[in-house]
């Protein structure tokens, strides 16, 4: 195929021009291709807003194409966020089906010279990937394509609570590059949500957000916020839900505001309805209860269930939003407690979204799977709003998953076999906790460009992120480690809570096969040892995990023959053991890097390594001789609610 030379040797005549002056999206998208080219080879192009025939970069709206260049475009893909590129002797053209398809076929481009953008600019030491180049040069050719789904949303772990815009920049930077194509904010509870929304606005969030065509999604766990107890609870305590007979406040251990009361539903829409008329940047109004909140509790709810009565409070909003607002989608959740199950008599307004959440589950298989455990319920919510359904997805949940997360690779094709069969039109990507940042973007990276182009290979996905981000010779180790990883689906979960001893012996020989290489393989080498030394970390930990288990089977072991002193004196070292374990993650987590989250350690992670430690002693106190705990399955799913798990530790 004949190759186009456009710079060499610090040297090129060409320029860009951007097609769509009026557009703001398509000035960045021609911004982003000149600063990353200079990037690549040292030169400068001109961005000019007068046609040029030749050596030119024409970037823009396909509609803004002038014509002798339209003609060698592709037709457009089917479906959303689209783009097409021609490659001949004489010019580049990027043209955009709409703005976002802009920017993404900036980026195809620049990952076509070897850039590449897996993790948000968070860490110093761990550049993005752009090659230095003494020439750049493209192979003829013209392609298109785009996305059947037409909602992508990220909603990354620094959009959650207090607001940190130095890093929420870096987030949404590489969500956009991954092709999701809207941020999910979370608001905080302690402060008024439109003051959090402003400061957004003042710290430029809403503007980088809006430059790149994205779609911004929120406010999430919000009911309280729009019928505050501060403002009513004295005045109207019948307005509030009731737990053990008694009106209580939107807080944990408290309970949801009463849904059946229609004055305090009226307040409720009046006060959305003012914070969507303020917050011009939302184009998907999401709000559903508080965290870990109960519904029903008093006898006029009770006559309904949580899902009618949602339906009903969100479809007033509905109605009112439609006249003062008809270009804002307005979402609420199912699946979720305590909106679990679908509603029995209400119909959802047309312009009613649902967010279906299964917090928790297990990445053996995916919605697809006949065996799914939730599927009746997906399928109920899925229907009862005609497809208007936006899949919560926790891959890139550190807090309900593995701490040490494989790629979800099994689960990701699954997922995206039922969302293209059914047809339902959302995905949204929950990041949590904020101190996995590093060890969930993987899975962040594989799951947006997977619901992008939905064509792609993950396993393929996996290899070219491997060879790019580690190097060629530590990336070709540590793709098959993290293939392994993706198909042994289970030793994530295991290496948690119960490994085996052929987990054991896995881990033992993927460091000898992979991680001990990889590492050898980039000495001398900074920004590349700097890199693997992370996966090899988050290695070291599972081994330590691992470790644990295998006192913890043979104490089992000691009390199964009988041998109750061994068992006895066994366990005295693994208290000690298990406190160097918990040790040894809160170094990881002190590493700053984003393998594992600090504020988890004392709590949540502690509980888990130390947990079994107590049965045992009492089984070898009843010197009983069965297995103590080691052989439990694993859950299907988590019963217990993210605020639940929090408000514990
Ligand atoms: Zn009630």
């Amino acid at each position: 195929m004949p190759t186009l030379t456009v710079c060499r040797n610090l040297h090129s005549n060409w320029s860009i021009l951007n097609a769509s002056s009026d557009s703001e999206v398509c000035r960045f998208a021609a911004e982003e291709l000149q600063r990353y080219l200079k990037l690549l080879s040292g030169c400068l192009l001109p961005i000019q807003d007068k046609l040029r025939e030749e050596d030119v970069f024409l970037v823009g709206l396909r509609r803004d194409i002038p014509a002798t260049d339209r003609q060698n475009i592709p037709v457009p893909a089917e479906g959303f966020d689209g783009y097409a590129i021609s490659i001949n002797e004489r010019s580049i053209c990027i043209a955009g089906d709409n703005e976002r398809g802009v920017l993404y076929g900036v980026y195809d481009l620049l990952e076509r010279l070897g850039c590449r953008w897996f993790y948000p600019m968070q860490d110093p030491k761990d550049p993005e990937v752009v090659p230095k180049l003494d020439a750049v040069s493209f192979e003829t050719g013209t392609w298109s394509i785009a996305s059947p789904i037409p909602i992508r949303l990220c909603n990354a772990s620094s959009f959650f609570f207090e607001i940190v815009p130095e890093i929420m920049r870096t987030q949404l930077d590489v969500a956009m590059k991954a092709r999701y194509n809207g941020m999910a904010w979370q608001c905080d509870h302690r402060s008024p949500v439109g003051d959090q929304y402003r400061e957004m606005e003042r710290a430029g969030i809403i503007d980088e957000i809006k430059k790149r065509g994205m779609l911004f999604h929120g406010p999430a766990h919000s009911f309280q916020h729009f019928l505050r107890d501060d403002d009513y609870f004295e005045s109207h305590p019948e307005w509030f839900g009731m737990r053990d007979g008694k009106r209580v406040h939107q807080v944990y251990g408290g309970s949801q505001f009463c849904w059946s009361n229609s004055q305090a539903r009226r307040q409720f829409v009046l006060n959305a309805e003012r914070f969507v008329l303020d917050c011009p940047a939302l184009d998907i109004f999401c709000t559903l209860g508080f965290d870990g909140g109960p519904a029903r509790d008093c006898p006029e709810c009770r006559k309904s269930t949580p899902a009618d009565l949602v339906f009903q409070l969100l479809g007033e909003l509905c109605d009112r939003l439609k006249e003062s607002a008809p270009r804002v989608m307005v979402e609420t959740s199912g699946g979720y407690n305590p909106v679990h199950e679908p509603p029995q008599t209400m119909s959802p307004r047309d312009n009613l979204r649902v967010v279906w959440a299964h917090w928790g589950r297990n990445y053996s298989d995916g919605y697809d799977a006949p065996d799914y455990c939730w599927k009746d319920n997906l399928e109920l919510w899925r229907k009862s709003v005609n497809n208007r359904l936006t899949l919560c997805q926790y891959y890139t949940d550190n807090f309900a998953s593995p701490w040490i997360a494989a790629p979800y690779v099994i689960a990701m094709e699954s997922d995206r076999r039922y969302v293209l069969k059914s047809g339902l039109d959302g995905i949204y990507m929950l990041m949590w906790a904020k101190g996995y940042w590093w060890n969930h973007a993987l899975n962040h990276h594989l799951a947006g460009r997977c619901f992008y182009d939905v064509s792609s290979n993950l396993m393929e996905l996996i290899h070219d992120y491997a060879v790019h981000y580690f190097g060629s010779e530590a990336g070709q180790l540590l793709s098959a480690y993290y293939q392994q990883w993706a198909t042994e689906i289970q030793l994530c979960y295991r290496v948690k809570d119960n490994s085996r001893p052929e987990d054991r012996e896995m881990l033992a020989q993927q460091r000898q096969k992979w991680i001990d290489p990889a590492v050898a393989a980039v000495k001398g080498d900074p920004v590349l040892s700097y890199r693997v030394a992370k996966v090899a970390t988050l290695h070291g930990a599972a081994e330590k995990l691992t470790q644990a288990h295998a006192m913890r089977d043979k104490i089992d072991g000691y009390r199964a023959s009988g041998d109750f002193d061994a068992a006895r004196k066994l366990l005295e070292e693994a208290k000690v053991f298990t406190d160097e374990v918990v040790q040894h993650m809160t170094c990881v987590a002190e590493l700053n890097q984003g393998l594992i989250d600090a504020k988890e350690v004392p709590g949540f992670i502690t509980a888990n390594i130390k947990g079994w430690l107590e049965k045992e002693q009492e089984a070898i106190d009843k010197r009983f001789v069965g297995s103590s705990l080691g052989s439990e399955p694993i859950p299907d799913s988590m019963t217990t609610l993210p605020a639940e798990v929090m408000e514990q530790r």
